[in-house]
């Protein structure tokens, strides 16, 4: 077939696919959907991933470029993984080539042979003779190739440099036909049956119930959330699952929100099997990343742990996915493909028909209303494993007291009685810095940032004022900008001022203090963690980087210095944040036999849906919640899309949003789609960031299928708005917040 035509996405944003004409000289058997093609773009070289293998195209044959090479042999992904690509890139309306991107490790978006390099053998090739007259005038050459004459059966890659081998030297070789490279792919592991590496624990009754519950469907797709308490014993049933899924042969997909605070769940992966256990995230290099790619692609890696992306890690023989901490919004991409790994997941486990367990202490709404609706099956660890108790909880009415850094009178007077008693304490304080802001009392100025709508953080220790926003920074002023005067005062109080405020306070008592700052030095974290296990009285203070991964056992106080502002946030999930904030940072405490407190500092203690959250629970305060939702055609029981702009001068991005409500409009009326309300344009809730103008559109609707069948058509329509390249705008599809 002279003319095969290939349909390419290329890794970029652009969203239209491209046409090529296939290299004369590839069989057409290697012209598959999922191999890479370098082809020429513009000026330069680009690579492509084929999506369909044609012969015709719009563009007239003759006007099509020739791709310049098939990288592949066979295709790259398997074609379950693909299909979730395309899938993704159609439900976040995104370009198929940057979804394709999340799939492919960065050395093979690179162009790099999908193989590892360790599964190299270097030999030399047949016919060869050392006297080669091409090598006369290369005498480095010359030796190596007389090193590796030595060595008929080939020498492996990684013993190259052992044997003083250059690199340089061999590409040459190659380039020349003089040496050859054959990949000798590592056995497939052994699946052996051994694979436990300590003994599993004894489950307990609610344990047991969801360990059977969740292996009856195995080897079908079916969707599980564990709502179970922090410490009920969740991450046993996994691996329990996991242990189950390695028998039959199968491999397991763990995704956990942040790496850096997971090290003591990967422990307890590591301790439990003889299992090639691949870790992706981002701290991961390259190399080790292409190399456990193709490693779970072939079925040699038994379990995959890893963040948001690792979703889209390949594997031969999958048989269970496992989201921990599903209601993590680290879940969720925020920028380019804005996807959610949980609902890809879900979808994911659909098309490989195996089944996925979502895990929380503090399930998501969304996945609660799933569950109450029958669409997972719910299941309820309401005990804590072993013999630690469920917190008290305390709401603290702080209405008639001063702050002081933040803390009140009883507040102090309950953290002095249980350092006294050589316990520890956990102050919680979702703010860091010294002081959110700058004022002056003469004349009213505040520290404002000069780029975006947004008060400038006090940080004292740097003598800085900073933009949390926008990553400006400055000299703390020494008088007022605008009279002059020096008055200025920091207001209200971050984690370091708290911090300063507790050692004044209880001098005996070291504190320790936990957050984006205090722990941007290497090794931070676990020198606090050392201290903390030391197991002496000292207070534990930082901001929701408590929340996640460790757990404090020897902590029987917990305060939460302020949970109004979730309560009475702008943003419609910043009360169900609060509450999973709360719940989850009250969960790390406390293991032991010790029960644990919990006080909570706030001007509303009769507020219902704290009342509910702190009597009845996180189920009940999820129920109240939901409830509210509905009344409020808010999600779950509605679907959003929000379209984003932003631009450097005022208006623009209105301009631009007008445009496109406008569009929507039309296509609403031709397309005949019901139940879709345009809310908006209006400025973002802060306008002005880094410089730019910001405002959004959100488009609500009853359900999903019309709102996808107009952004279908939409999208292409707003590429095409005049002066949308003035304005930088994205489509959020279910955003996490309207920010
Ligand atoms: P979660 O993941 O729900 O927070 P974990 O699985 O980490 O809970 O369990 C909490 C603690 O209880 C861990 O120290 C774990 O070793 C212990 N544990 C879990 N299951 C059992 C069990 N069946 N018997 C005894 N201890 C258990
Ligand atoms: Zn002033
Ligand atoms: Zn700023």
């Amino acid at each position: 077939m002279p003319d095969a035509i290939l349909r390419l996405a290329l890794l970029s944003p652009l969203r239209n696919l491209f046409d090529y004409r296939a290299p004369a000289d590839v069989p057409l058997a290697q012209l598959q959907s999922g191999v890479r093609v370098r082809v020429p773009f513009g000026h330069r070289k680009t690579i492509g991933i084929v999506i369909e293998v044609t012969d015709h195209s719009t563009v007239p044959v003759e006007k099509l470029k020739s791709a310049l090479a098939i990288l592949d042999v066979t295709p790259l992904l398997p074609p379950s993984l693909l299909k979730l690509c395309l899938w993704a890139a159609q439900y976040y309306q995104h370009s198929i080539g940057d979804t394709l991107s999340l799939a492919l490790p960065a050395l093979l978006r690179q162009g790099e042979l999908a193989e590892d390099r360790q599964e190299r053998f270097w030999s030399m090739a047949p016919g060869v003779r050392l006297d080669d007259p091409r090598l006369t005038y290369a005498p480095r050459q010359r030796e190596t190739l007389a090193i590796i004459a030595k060595h008929p059966h080939g020498i492996a890659n990684q013993l190259l440099s052992k044997l003083l081998l250059s690199r340089a030297s061999l590409n040459l070789l190659l380039a020349k036909g003089l040496v050859q490279v054959e990949i000798r792919k590592h056995n497939t592991s052994q699946r052996h049956s051994h694979w436990l590496a300590q003994p599993e624990l004894p489950l307990n009754s609610e344990q047991s119930a969801a360990y059977k519950a969740i292996r009856a469907s195995f080897d079908s797709f079916h969707a599980f959330l564990i709502a179970g308490v922090t410490g009920s014993g969740k991450t046993e049933v996994y691996l329990q699952l996991i242990h189950e899924t390695l028998q039959s042969g199968k491999q397991a997909l763990v995704l956990i929100p942040e790496i850096n605070l997971g090290p003591q769940t990967i422990a307890r992966f590591k301790q439990r099997f003889h299992a090639y256990i691949a870790l992706m995230h981002s701290a991961v290099n390259n190399r080790e990343r292409l190399k456990s790619w193709l490693a779970a692609r072939d079925g040699r890696v038994d379990i995959i742990i890893g963040t948001r992306s690792a979703l889209f890690t390949p594997m031969q023989n999958p048989g269970l996915i496992i989201i921990d901490e599903e209601h993590d919004s680290s879940y969720k991409q925020q920028e380019g493909v804005r996807y959610h790994a949980r609902d890809l997941a879900l979808v994911r486990a659909r098309q490989e028909g195996i089944p996925i367990v979502l895990g929380s202490a503090t399930p998501s709404l969304e996945s609660l209303h799933n569950a109450y609706k029958g669409r997972y099956g719910l299941i309820h660890l309401n005990e804590r494993a072993g013999n630690a108790k469920q917190p008290r909880f305390i709401r603290l009415d702080i209405k008639s007291y001063q702050l002081n850094s933040g803390i009140s009178k009883p507040m102090q007077q309950a953290i002095g009685q249980t350092l006294a008693i050589g316990q520890q304490v956990l102050v919680f304080l979702n703010r860091r810095g010294f002081a959110p802001t700058l004022l002056c009392y003469n004349c009213g100025w505040m520290s404002e940032c000069l780029r975006c709508d947004a008060r400038m953080t006090v940080h004292q220790r740097y003598s800085e004022l900073r933009c949390h926003h926008c990553g400006y920074a400055e000299q703390m002023p020494h008088h007022c900008k605008q009279c002059g005067i020096v008055d200025l005062h920091p207001v209200g109080a971050g984690t370091e001022r708290a911090e300063e405020h507790l050692e004044i306070l209880f001098p005996a008592y070291p504190v320790l203090r936990v957050d984006q700052d205090s722990t941007a030095r290497k090794d931070a974290m676990n020198k606090l963690l050392a201290t903390i296990q030391k197991n002496q009285a000292c207070i534990l203070l930082g901001t929701q980087m408590l929340s996640k991964g460790h757990h404090f056992p020897l902590v029987t106080l917990v305060s939460i210095l302020d949970a109004d502002s979730g309560l009475f946030s702008s943003d419609f999930r910043g009360s169900e944040h609060m509450a999973q904030l709360i719940m989850q940072v009250a969960g790390r405490a406390g293991r032991a036999n010790e029960p644990s407190k919990v006080i909570i500092q706030t001007h509303f203690v009769n507020h219902p849906l704290l009342i509910q959250l702190t009597e009845k629970g996180y189920l009940a305060f999820a129920k109240q919640m939901l409830k509210e939702r509905c009344s409020a055609n808010l999600p779950p029981f509605t679907h959003l899309a929000l379209l984003r702009a932003e631009a450097h001068k005022p208006g623009q991005a209105e301009n631009f949003l007008d445009k496109a409500y406008s569009t929507a409009e039309y296509l609403l009326s031709k397309l005949n789609l019901t139940s879709i309300e345009l809310l908006g344009p209006v400025p973002a809730p802060m306008e002005r960031r880094a410089g730019r103008y910001r405002a959004q559109l959100l488009l609500q609707a009853m359900s999903r299928a019309p709102l996808h069948k107009l952004l279908n058509s939409w999208l292409i329509t707003l590429e095409q708005i005049p002066g949308s390249r003035k304005v930088r705008w994205s489509l959020d599809v279910d955003p996490i917040d309207l920010y």
